[in-house]
């Protein structure tokens, strides 16, 4: 299939600002895929850019194209690429490092400081119609796997790195601190690594309830003002009398980074997931004199095949998680469904392929 030379993109110019407009289609350099592209998830952070204009550091001055879980079809090779052909279907590992730093030699490549990233400013995303990519970063699906999977491939890697640098292996007892789309992924991935008891809390009965319906064990309802070290009990009595040696915090909140460290066993492990507030009161000694590893992790390294895997063996099935769809045209009533979490929404998916 020849590519177009229209190539719709939302483009967010400012906050509140996001318009669709026409840009270029770029020519592939010798190592580069161009993408028809196909479905594009929303992420908490695409919203976040939309709604205030930055994350941390991060800050949107120029118009940037959005979205990074996504995946799409090769319509175009470059030179010199050989490990994909036209008509392939791909899953985009939005991040692309330099390859040639240490962070980048040593294999944790998450942590190179020269990153191209999808929708991370000043890097464009790619909520377009067409997209160029670095071939290597581009995982080819099987046909049985959807588009709409391999878009899902992107937040499942962040629960397997989560669950990797956990340590989630056979028997493990797991609990998740908050059940949005991050919550419910590392839960999919800790349960495939092997963990046999998983709890999961949340401020909202419902994501509880859609939580326990994807498989989780137990659930603890988190109120507002609610005394941690009794909350860390209820864990416990939700576990069946015993702590979680293991335990994901996904909400950023700081009450829950508390509880994290208050409920997990003594030498245990803690991964801080959810970025909230760049500093937060923690019960530090607590953690220290029982030997709770805190772990942060960001984004993933290494992850996609092994995502990848779990969807095409059926071990992991993300498709439910998938509440709203929308066509690129609409990206703007997508992103308002994405931030208001309207009719219970958990992940929206884009089509471009309009
Ligand atoms: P989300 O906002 O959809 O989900 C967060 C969930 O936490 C919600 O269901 C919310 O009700 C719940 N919550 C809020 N306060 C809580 C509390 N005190 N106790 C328990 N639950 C609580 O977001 P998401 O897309 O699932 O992402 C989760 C977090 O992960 C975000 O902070 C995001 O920035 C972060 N994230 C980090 C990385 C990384 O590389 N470290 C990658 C992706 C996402
Ligand atoms: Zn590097």
């Amino acid at each position: 299939m020849a590519p177009g030379t229209e190539n719709l993109s939302a483009v967010l110019y400012g906050i509140s600002d996001l318009r669709l407009e026409q840009r270029e289609v770029k020519k592939p350099g010798d190592h580069d895929v161009l993408l028809r592209m196909g479905q594009v998830g929303i992420c908490g952070s695409d919203v976040s850019y939309l709604t205030k204009g930055r994350i941390g550091d991060f800050i949107v001055k120029d118009p940037m194209v959005l979205g990074h879980e996504a995946a799409g079809t090769v319509v175009e090779c470059g030179s010199k690429v050989t490990n994909l052909k036209c008509g392939d279907r791909v899953a985009i590992e939005p991040g692309v490092p330099c390859r040639r730093c240490d962070f980048c030699k040593g294999g944790r490549y998450n942590l190179c400081k020269k990153v191209f990233f999808c929708a991370t400013p000043p890097d464009d995303g790619n909520l377009c119609q067409y997209y160029l990519h670095d071939a290597d970063f581009c995982f080819k699906l099987p046909d049985h796997v959807t588009l709409e999977e391999g878009a899902f491939l992107e937040p499942l890697s962040v629960g397997v790195h989560a669950a990797r640098r956990a340590g989630v292996t056979l028997g493990s007892r797991v609990l998740i601190c908050g059940a949005g789309p991050i919550g419910l992924v590392s839960m999919m991935a800790a349960r495939s690594m092997g963990a046999t008891s998983i709890c999961i809390t949340d401020i909202s009965e419902s994501r509880l309830q859609f939580a326990k319906s994807q498989g989780a064990d137990a659930v603890v309802l988190v109120k507002p003002g609610s005394d941690d070290k009794l909350l860390a009990d209820a864990v416990e009595e939700q576990m069946g009398g015993v702590r979680p040696d293991i335990t994901i915090e996904c909400s950023g909140a700081e009450s829950s980074i508390r509880l994290a460290i208050l409920a997990t066993e003594s030498g245990g492990v803690v991964v801080l997931v959810g970025l909230g507030p760049p500093e937060v009161k923690v019960p530090m000694v607590d953690a220290a004199v029982r030997e709770v590893d805190i772990r942060g992790i960001f984004r993933y390294a290494n992850c996609y095949p092994l995502a990848l895997n779990l969807i095409a063996s059926g071990r992991v099935d993300v498709k439910p998680l998938i509440t709203h769809r929308f066509s690129l045209t609409e990206a703007r009533e997508a992103f308002e469904t994405a931030r208001t979490g309207a009719g219970g929404a958990v992940k929206v998916m884009i089509n471009c392929e309009i």
